[in-house]
Order: structure tokens, then sequence, then C-alpha cells
């Protein structure tokens, strides 16, 4: 696999030779002078990449992240070789995210391609969303910034606003092959078949099968994976679930967009609200008491409508820039409609793909009884499976919560 080997200099770093290089940077002098005591600790619990904290001092004002692509997929191990390139498109994504919406972006000091590695802030004031909502944390401005965020990002790396040379170039750079194939398989194929990769519980199996079985649910798989390989709309994150975003109660950042692309609005948007039903799924067996579970699922549902909602109200000031002879009225509202439906029907393949696929997600797999793990699931796939079937009879974002929240689980079995 020629085609994956790293730049010629590159080396892996360790949490010394981190220390060694963080000095060596121009970009890094201000944060930490020649003399001052580095330290450093990698925290990488993702499963491709490096990442290291390095700080000065026992300062954690000054500080910074180090993320740095191995050349195979870090979970597996050299079996299995992923280009080292990824750390291009990350880095390049994350600065055109930056000039978007800095205010939801982790600021990127530098990217060194030779060490395939980006130095960015360290956000060391935020938690994973996903381990905030396991624990029933509420973010009350999350729907407020991440509707901005993607209104913004989304919107402005389209056709609606790049000149027609710009987006084509733009498309060339973000060509993420090895990444996208990872997408197509574990989001879109895999899930849908008998697989060696699959990972469900074997609880599950009578509902997973019935779903291999599903030749209908099949066609509408396709027709989605058709138009993520196809569709190059715009420069989507292209993992957008509840592990790339970092949060507390005042801030919002995105981080990890290394399967950036130029796909589907609706995949990043689908990627949301399908994270976001997976926690809702989950709170079947988190939280006990029933007024509580209720109050949560509340929230949350609230929080997929104001997704919904702010995104489109952000997407505004890109409709007042189009021309209007081209694309009046009525295609606008149809584009938005569309995008609805598809947000829809990638929200159902993300939770499908995190309930019967290969990687799944602390919300579901980390439900420690198997019996209360298979409701959770079996309710997950039955929320998947009414909005991948219903999406074309949704026609705003209520209609797409009420066919999600209608279902309970199957499992136990009658
Ligand atoms: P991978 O691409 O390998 O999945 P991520 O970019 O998702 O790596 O990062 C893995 C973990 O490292 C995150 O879950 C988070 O805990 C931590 N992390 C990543 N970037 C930052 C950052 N800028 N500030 C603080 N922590 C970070
Ligand atoms: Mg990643």
């Amino acid at each position: 696999m020629t085609q994956f080997a790293p730049p010629e200099n590159y080396f892996a770093l360790d949490t010394t030779t981190v220390l060694d290089y963080c000095r060596q940077r121009p970009e890094l002098r201000a944060m930490f002078p020649a003399n001052d005591t580095l330290e450093a600790v990698e925290v990488g619990d993702g499963n491709l990449n490096l990442i290291f904290k390095v700080w000065a001092n026992e300062d954690h004002n000054r500080t910074v992240v180090i993320k740095q692509a191995l050349p195979y997929v870090r979970l597996v191990g050299e079996s299995w070789p992923l280009p080292t390139d990824r750390a291009r498109i990350e880095a390049q994504a994350l600065a055109i995210h930056e000039r978007l919406v800095p205010q939801h972006t982790p600021h990127q000091y530098f990217f060194d391609p030779e060490m395939c590695l980006s130095a960015m802030q360290n956000l060391n004031q935020h938690l994973i969303m996903r381990k905030g909502l396991t624990q029933g944390i509420r973010y009350p401005h999350f729907a407020e910034h991440i509707g901005l965020f993607m209104a913004r990002t989304l919107g402005n790396t389209s056709d609606l606003v790049l000149d027609y040379r710009a987006k084509k170039e733009e498309v060339a750079r973000f060509i993420n092959p090895e990444l996208c194939k990872i997408s197509e398989d574990l989001v879109f194929t895999e899930p849908y078949r008998p697989t060696e990769r699959n990972l469900f519980h074997e609880e599950l199996r009578p509902q997973v099968e019935s779903i291999y079985a599903d030749e209908r649910l099949r066609v509408q798989v396709a027709g989605l994976k058709e138009k993520f390989m196809t569709q190059a709309q715009c420069l989507i994150h292209g993992d957008l679930h509840t592990g790339s975003i970092m949060v507390n109660q005042t801030d919002t950042y995105v981080i990890d967009p290394e399967f950036a692309f130029y796909g589907p609005m609706g995949f990043d948007i689908g990627a949301v609200i399908g994270n976001l039903f997976l926690s809702y799924a989950s709170h079947e067996v988190r939280t006990k008491d029933p007024d509580q579970r209720a109050e949560f699922r509340q929230y949350l549902t609230n929080t997929i409508i104001d997704v919904w909602q702010v995104f489109k109200r952000e997407f505004q000031p890109i409709w007042q820039q189009v021309d209007t002879v081209n694309m009046p009225q009525g295609y606008q509202e149809n584009y938005m409609l569309r995008l609805l439906q598809d947000a829809a029907g990638f929200a159902a393949c993300k939770m499908m793909r995190r309930v019967i696929g290969l990687a799944g997600v602390e919300d579901i797999r980390g439900i420690e009884d198997v019996h209360e793990r298979a409701i959770a699931g079996s309710l997950a796939l039955n929320m998947a499976q009414a909005l991948i079937m219903n999406r074309r009879d949704s026609f705003d974002i209520s209609d797409i919560v009420a066919y999600a929240t209608d279902q309970t689980p199957t499992y136990p079995w009658k």
C-alpha cells in the first residue's frame, strides 16, 4: 500500500518527543518560552489518531493539543493502513471552519505536512458532548450553536455561494477516498447484511436479521448511499456525531473533521439529529425515573427541533445571495424540504450502524446490563426504521420527531 506511505521525514511522536517538537516550533515560542518545563499526556480515546495535550510549568492556560495522524487505524493496528493525507484534509477543513465560525472551532496554530499533525487550542474546559448526554446533562445553547455552525459551514461552501471554478477546485482539494470508503462500508453497506465486522449484541439477533431481510429498507439505504457518493453539494464535516462536539454550559466546539469532503449537506444535519435520537433511545434504560426520563427526552426532542429551526433561519443569509430568477422561492423551499428528508434518512443510517455495525457508541454499547442494552438498541433500530421509511412523508421537523418518538422497543421478544 505504498500510496499510503507517510512523508519521508515523518515519525510518530510520543509523550517525550512531542515536547522537543513543541519547543522547536516558532509558532509556539510565545506560549512556551525556551526555559519552561513542558509536560505532555496522550489522551486519544478516538479510533484513529494520536492526541497529545502539552502544557507549560503546570500552567493549564498555556497549553496546546497536538493531533497526529498515524499511517494505520489505531483501533486495529498496522494491518489496516490509512493515508496520513487525512491530516491535511482535517487541517484545511478546520481552517475553513475557523474562518466561517471561529466561535465554534478550536483555534489552529499551524499544520505540519511532514509530520501530518496540527497544533490546536486545548479545549480543557469542555467535555465530549456524548459523555454529557449519557449523564443527562443539558446544553441550553447547543441547538443555537450547532445550527449556526452547520448553516455557515455548509451554505458557504456550496454552489449557492462559491464561484463555479472555486467550487470545483475545492471539490478536488477535498477528495478523501479512503475515509469516504470507511463511511460507505460502515454506514451504508455492512449493517444491512451479515458481515464479519458487525458487532451487535446476540440478544438483538432476531431484529438485526429482520433488517438484513428487509429489501424495502435496503432500497432506501442504497438511495442514500448513492447520494453520499455522488452529491458534491458542499464541504461536509463527515463525522458530526456527538463525539466530535465538545461543550460546556456556554460554548460549543466542533472537532475532528478528518472525514470532510464534498458531500450532501443532509449527512451532517442527520449525524447531529441521529445522535440526539440515539441518546433518546439510551435513556429508555439509562434514566430510571419516568418523570426525569420524560423531561430529559423532551429536552432532546426540543433540541432536535431547534437545531433544524436555527439551521433554517441561519441559512436565510445564504438565500439572500442567490439569483432569484434561477432559484425562485419555490425552489428554495423545495431545497430545504429535500434537505430535511435527507437528514432524516442519514440520521437513520447513522443510528442503525451504531447498533449493528463495527463502531458502536457509548450511549448504547456502554449500558452494562445486557438486557437493558438490548432494549435501548431495539428502540434505536425501530426509531431509525421509522425515520428512513417515512421521511418522504415528513414535511416539517416535528413530523420527524413524531415518527421517531412513536416507537417502542421490540425486545424482549413476545
Ligand atoms: P480521532 O480522530 O482519533 O477520533 P479526535 O479528534 O476525535 O480523534 O480526538 C480524540 C479525543 O481527544 C477527543 O474525544 C477529545 O477527548 C480529545 N481532543 C481532541 N481534540 C481536542 C482539543 N482540541 N481539545 C481538547 N481535547 C481534544
Ligand atoms: Mg476522528
